[in-house]
């Protein structure tokens, strides 16, 4: 058995007798020619399988140590097709801070076709257990919650499921194979936007689903082919291809977090910073755990008299957009943004406040990101309040 990073650059073995190429060709064929008409073919019709695609499934399917793996054209397409594995009747329990788009296809999809479900706090393991129906087939979370990455126990949520015979779905978009495999923990799928860390470069859509049984793999390969919600074979290339350089860049990612964060821990201007890699925290505790390491996102709090829009609206290197994961530094207002869906009520219920800005760190120089967090700080604070906090 090789190692992860290996394992990352290598994918599966590709022995091409014809041309030797080192890569999967990028196969663009939607068909593929019979022999003759009674041969048993082992690729027919995209839909059903391509082999760039299949490349990519294997080699995420070993990344989590699962049974199989299924590339689909978005993260929702990939989250669909797990929910459609659900049938009338049957009731979920969903993680409090999941996805904004993950809450929307349950509430407004899968709800009006016969699914039911609740919200839990899974960093509040107590509050499961009560939230259990007869009905209840499966508990859904984000093992790292956005914008404010608290942390639950993939290990603890999964053996409560385990009890009572639910199936444990995680979505780890946020962590990576990298640094969490919950397979391994106990879950029985996991799903990712591979938008975000896996393609690495905010190019491509695509999402993944890995599970750790064959039975589990024919349902979702069953969902995959009768909709269709497959990824392209350039896109499936685009995510192999991210996957090779992943631990390089979350590595860097996480360093540049942590400079960061000893800068903005300096400054006047910012109340509170959200990053489960600092010490002295409950998601500190579950983190240092269960995670290689802390990812590269992290958000913060902007003072009472700092205007939090100025501020984003004034950061010049770190750009202003709703993704994460990439090689460039992203940085986003919740409020106004990614969570603008949610009632304002709602939003503050969950911590998301007009002065919360979510920072997705890239690879650049960490000089660089903090320059430009710094000028835009300077900006986003009137004058006056600038000599009253004496900004150095
Ligand atoms: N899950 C999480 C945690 C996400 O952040 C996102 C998108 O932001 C999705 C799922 C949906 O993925 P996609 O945008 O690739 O459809």
């Amino acid at each position: 058995m090789t190692g992860f990073n290996t394992n990352l650059v290598h994918g599966e073995s590709i022995h091409d007798n014809q041309t030797g190429a080192v890569n999967i060709p990028i196969y663009n064929s939607s068909t593929y020619a019979y022999p003759s008409a009674t041969s048993k073919v082992r690729w027919d019709y995209e839909r059903s399988g391509n082999p760039t695609r299949e490349f990519l499934e294997k080699q995420v399917t070993r990344l989590e140590e699962g049974k199989n793996g299924f590339a689909f054209a978005s993260g929702m397409a990939a989250i669909h097709a797990v929910f459609a594995i659900f049938k009338p009747g049957d009731h979920i329990l969903i993680g409090n801070q999941i996805y904004g788009g993950t809450y929307r296809i349950l509430n407004q999809y899968f709800k009006e076709r016969g699914i039911s479900f609740s919200v839990v706090d899974t960093t509040k393991l107590e509050t499961i257990e009560p939230a259990i129906q007869t009905n209840t087939k499966a508990i859904y979370f984000e093992p790292i919650t956005n914008p404010l990455l608290h942390v639950s126990s993939v290990t603890a949520v999964a053996k409560i499921a385990k009890q009572h015979r639910l199936l444990t779905i995680v979505d780890n978009t946020f962590l990576t194979p990298y640094l969490q495999k919950p397979l391994k923990l106990g879950a029985d799928i996991v799903v990712h936007s591979a938008t975000k860390y896996l393609g690495g470069h905010s190019d491509v859509i695509a999402g993944l689903v890995i599970t750790n049984s064959e039975k589990l793999g024919q349902q979702i390969y069953f969902i995959q082919n009768a909709l269709g919600g497959v990824l392209s074979p350039e896109s499936a290339n685009l995510i192999r291809r991210g996957i090779q350089t992943l631990s390089v860049r979350m590595d860097r990612q996480q360093q540049n977090a942590f400079d960061i964060i000893h800068f903005l821990e300096k400054r006047p201007e910012v109340t509170k910073i959200y990053y489960p890699g600092i010490k002295g925290t409950k998601d500190y505790l579950i983190a240092s755990h269960e995670l290689k390491g802390f990812g590269g996102v992290l958000s913060f709090e902007l003072g009472e008299k700092v205007d939090a829009v100025a501020f984003v609206n004034h950061l010049q290197l770190i750009r202003l957009a709703v993704s994460l994961g990439a090689v460039e530094s992203l940085a986003e207002l919740p409020y106004e943004m990614s969570h603008a869906e949610l009632p304002p009520a709602e939003r503050l219920k969950a911590g998301i406040s007009p002065k919360l800005i979510r920072l997705a760190v890239g690879i650049e120089d960490s000089e660089d990101l903090i320059a430009d967090l710094k000028q835009a700080l300077e900006f986003a604070v009137n004058p006056i309040t600038i000599n009253q906090l004496n900004v150095q």
